[in-house]
């Protein structure tokens, strides 16, 4: 397979070209096509497999095939990773991927730095929105977010989150967002707890392995 094969929009396909990527990894040839079916997909894969443009690129498409202007104080996809270092070199992959889609803002909502700047940057909607799950709370409990609007839901490394001691925090969000959307849920490992998590917030999901 190529990138070509997928059916993917001009503006990502021209990103990849510049970004030299040629081949899909293992994980992006079984995710992609399932997440462009708008299939929920359960994804076991590490760090290092390729798996953020398995979730990116999927997700920029639907935002090219979909153009509505985000609502004021909300986002249409929401990613949620357990570290900031995760989230910032998430939200550098929607940029490079995105990078020929515009308009196109995406934020960051993360801890240990202030969040005035993240609250002025939500204000005026943004598409894409990488957040951990503690600022994330932050921003909607001060009114500075809602979650009513969200399209696409990624849970990134799932099972660090769940080390990380944030499961009642996603609980929390997943229960504010809207039912019907899609979600697409990454784990290295799938524990028990993990399987009931993921079973909680996906809809006849696709499982994919490598
Ligand atoms: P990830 O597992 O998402 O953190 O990606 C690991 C690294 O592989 C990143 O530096 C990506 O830029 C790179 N990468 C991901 N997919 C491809 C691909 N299909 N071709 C070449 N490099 C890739």
């Amino acid at each position: 397979t190529s990138f070509n094969d997928f059916g993917l929009a001009e503006p990502i396909l021209r990103a990849l070209a510049e970004e030299k990527y040629v081949t899909p990894t293992p994980i992006q040839a079984q995710t992609i096509p399932l997440a462009l079916e708008g299939r929920d997909v359960i994804g076991i894969a590490q760090t290092g497999t390729g798996k953020t443009a398995s979730f990116a690129l999927p997700i920029l498409n639907h935002l090219v095939n979909n153009r509505v202007r985000p609502a004021q104080k909300a986002c249409r996809v929401l990613v949620l990773s357990p570290t900031r270092e995760l989230s910032g070199q998430i939200a550098d992959s929607f940029r490079a991927y995105g990078r020929h889609i515009r308009p196109l803002a995406v934020e960051l909502a993360i801890g240990g730095v202030p969040i005035n700047r993240q609250i002025r940057a939500v204000a005026r909607g943004v598409e894409v929105l990488v957040a951990t799950p503690g600022r994330l709370l932050d921003l909607v409990n001060s009114r500075a977010l809602t979650l009513d609007k969200i399209e696409v839901l990624v849970l990134d490394e799932a099972d660090r989150m769940l080390d990380m001691g944030f499961i009642h925090d996603i609980k929390r969000i997943v229960a504010m967002l809207p039912k019907e959307r899609k979600t697409l849920f990454f784990s290295a490992t799938m524990p028990q707890q993990i399987v009931q998590l993921a079973g909680s917030m996906l809809r006849d999901p696709a499982k994919v392995s490598v």
